[in-house]
């Protein structure tokens, strides 16, 4: 991504994604050779994508710190990190994750109905991801923490307001910084944040 994400946000969401990926996932047996990785390509593109996914390289590499795997859309690469690779099943979701992003790049509707195919063949966390991914947080113990899709959406909301220091934002800038913050498409955050023009407006009136 090329957008400045505001630092922890970002971290709240990887830390999220992450968790989410490796639930329950954390058996040891790997690590997972770069071998696999591609035979699970082969054999998930067949099942869930009906083979229409070009093959991309798949390779494993250091990726910044909690980063778990990365999708280069534009060079069709998948990176998967050395760490994730140490759990079989992290690295299997974690590359069904990016395969998901040679469908659509952002985490929105189309990414969405890529993972309710997943969904429909018995892997139960995409349930949790596209839970994450609408905004409705879901809160569970194993995540340690309560989120909650509109306080995180304040956060940032804030961030850029301040950030702003007084000078005029219109809410399309708004929600455009949002929507790059938060990794998602202008149009997921008017579909799920339809309540956003109004927090804008009250702290429009407190900050401007
Ligand atoms: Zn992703």
């Amino acid at each position: 991504m090329d957008c400045e994400k505001h630092p922890s946000t970002e971290k709240r969401y990887r830390d999220l994604v992450s968790a989410i990926l490796a639930d329950e996932a954390r058996e040891k047996g790997g690590p997972v050779k770069a071998k696999q990785l591609r035979d699970w390509f082969y054999q998930y593109n067949g099942s869930y994508f009906r083979s229409e996914l070009k093959r991309p390289a798949i390779v494993i590499e250091e990726l910044g710190e909690g980063n778990l795997g990365y999708c280069d859309t534009r060079k069709r690469r998948i990176v998967i990190s050395p760490r994730t690779v140490n759990y079989p099943e992290m690295a299997r979701r974690t590359l069904l994750h990016e395969m998901a992003h040679l469908v659509s790049r952002g985490h929105n509707a189309k990414y969405i109905a890529v993972l309710e195919v997943f969904q429909e063949n018995g892997e139960e966390w995409a349930g949790k991801m596209i839970d994450l991914y609408r905004g409705n947080w879901i809160v569970k113990e194993e995540f340690g923490q309560v989120l909650h899709p509109r306080d995180l959406i304040l956060d940032v909301l804030d961030q850029i307001m301040i950030g702003a220091a007084g000078k005029k934002l219109d809410f399309r800038t708004v929600k455009r910084s949002i929507a790059d913050s938060l990794d998602m498409d202008v149009k997921d955050v008017d579909e799920y944040c339809p309540w956003l023009r109004e927090d804008y407006n009250k702290m429009k009136r407190i900050y401007c």
